[in-house]
């Protein structure tokens, strides 16, 4: 039928259905009457940077209610949320509650909740120096009570803050040591600069490979670097003979757009940084993961391959993961792996262990680097609830004093001289 007579015959049937329908169903519902505004509270500022983006409304018993935006993975039923960040703003000494909603992530294509009933809220007077709260979980909602400063306004955060502006500092600080060496080894999808931090000599004996923050709500791995590096760059004998035997090469932002934006785990473009590492990544969808690929085949092909791997990240237990990819020397990378594990518990405050026998999650850059290249490597967890070892709600402090504490644990791993 020519597209002429098409259209007119769609037309008339449309104009015969609207003759036929009843009026009161095409009239709109009456509107909700919005739930009134809580007494002495003024704004939740998001605009911070790394704050999170997030809806937010009133609820009819005077409490706020913080509704976080799902991040979506690219051909995926998984999503996440979990990271939240913003300053609440009201009449100075004014108390609010707030519940936080929309935790129904979505993991490996099944459902979880990211918050349990260890979940502690962090506040801050100026952004900077944190105190942590404990919440209260209702159902699948968190609850806290907070109580605004004399500036009538207050820092809300699930866990320390790590910046980029915080990352811009510490450059800033070591750059001009002459044991640092930074190198842009590619950009993110927004075109931000991929560093790679050196530490150390080339010709050191021994090197490790870190890397935080693929998912971008995780600060813990960015703190744990801050306790490194002071501790390696420290002025001291014992330091400089620990840069005699290690090199350090550190991506301390893997994803440094989500952490712009506040986002809680995925890229921009919706791939998770932390999984497809059994094959090489796209260098359209995760540019991130391609100029590290990249940066690891040219350290190959000049006999610098790292000797250990670690892939720092937060969750909700703090483990090693020990993955188990069907690799020929998988014998002596589980034996690695226990002394990593019981040198971590002889030197840090680190007590949660290593997952269990069946462990193999297959992508991440611990099991895809092993499986791919023979690298020992494997995903550190830091608890971003609970520190067993210390009995308490972590801090950047906390991290930071594990980072500090790592120099001995991989002097002790390679083990051809003593320990600092
Ligand atoms: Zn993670």
């Amino acid at each position: 039928m020519p597209r002429r007579h098409c259209q007119s015959f769609y037309a008339i049937l449309a104009a015969a259905f609207l003759s036929l329908a009843p009026i009161t169903s095409i009239a709109a519902p009456p509107l909700p009457r919005p739930a009134p505004r809580p007494a002495d509270f003024a704004f939740i500022d998001t605009s911070i940077e790394n704050g999170s983006p997030l809806h937010w409304d009133f609820a009819p018993d005077g409490s706020i209610l913080v509704s976080l935006q799902y991040d979506h993975e690219r051909d995926s039923p998984n999503r996440a949320a979990g990271h939240w960040h913003f300053r609440l703003e009201g009449k100075p000494g004014s108390s609010h509650t707030l519940v936080f909603q929309n935790f129904l992530n979505v993991w490996n294509g099944t459902s979880g909740l990211p918050v349990d009933a260890r979940t502690a809220c962090l506040l801050s007077d100026d952004g900077h120096t944190w105190r942590s709260e404990k919440m209260e979980l209702v159902e699948q909602r968190v609850r806290l009570r907070v109580t605004l400063g004399p500036t009538g306004s207050l820092y809300v955060a699930r866990v320390e803050p790590y910046r980029l502006s915080d990352l811009e500092k510490l450059l800033a600080r070591i750059r001009p040591h002459p044991l640092v060496a930074l190198s842009v080894i590619g950009r993110t999808v927004e075109d931000r600069p991929l560093e790679i931090i050196r530490i150390g000599r080339e010709s050191a004996p021994h090197r490790v490979f870190l890397r935080a923050r693929a998912h971008p709500w995780e600060p813990g791995g960015n703190w744990v670097i801050e306790g490194l590096v002071a501790a390696v760059l420290a002025d001291t004998p014992a330091a400089r003979a620990h840069l005699d035997h290690v090199a350090y090469y550190i991506l301390p932002l893997a994803n440094k757009d989500g952490v712009a934006r506040g986002r809680t785990r995925f890229n921009l473009r919706g791939v998770d940084l932390n999984r497809g590492w059994d094959k090489p990544p796209s260098p359209e969808l995760c540019p991130e993961n391609h100029a590290l690929e990249q940066w690891l085949a040219a350290m190959n092909a000049r006999g610098l391959r790292p000797h250990l791997a670690l892939e720092l990240h937060n969750d909700n237990n703090g483990k090693l993961h020990v993955s188990r990819p069907a690799v020929p020397q998988l014998a002596t990378y589980l034996e690695n792996m226990k002394r990593l594990e019981a040198l971590l518990r002889q030197h840090t405050w680190f007590t949660e262990g290593s997952t269990g026998a069946t462990n193999h999650n297959p992508g991440t850059l611990g099991s895809g680097w092993l499986e791919r290249f023979g690298i020992t490597a494997a995903v550190l967890e830091f608890n971003a609830h609970w520190i067993a070892g210390k009995q308490k709600a972590p801090l950047g402090a906390d991290w930071q004093e594990f980072g500090r504490a790592l120099p001995a644990v991989f002097t002790d791993y390679f083990p051809s001289r003593a320990a600092p």
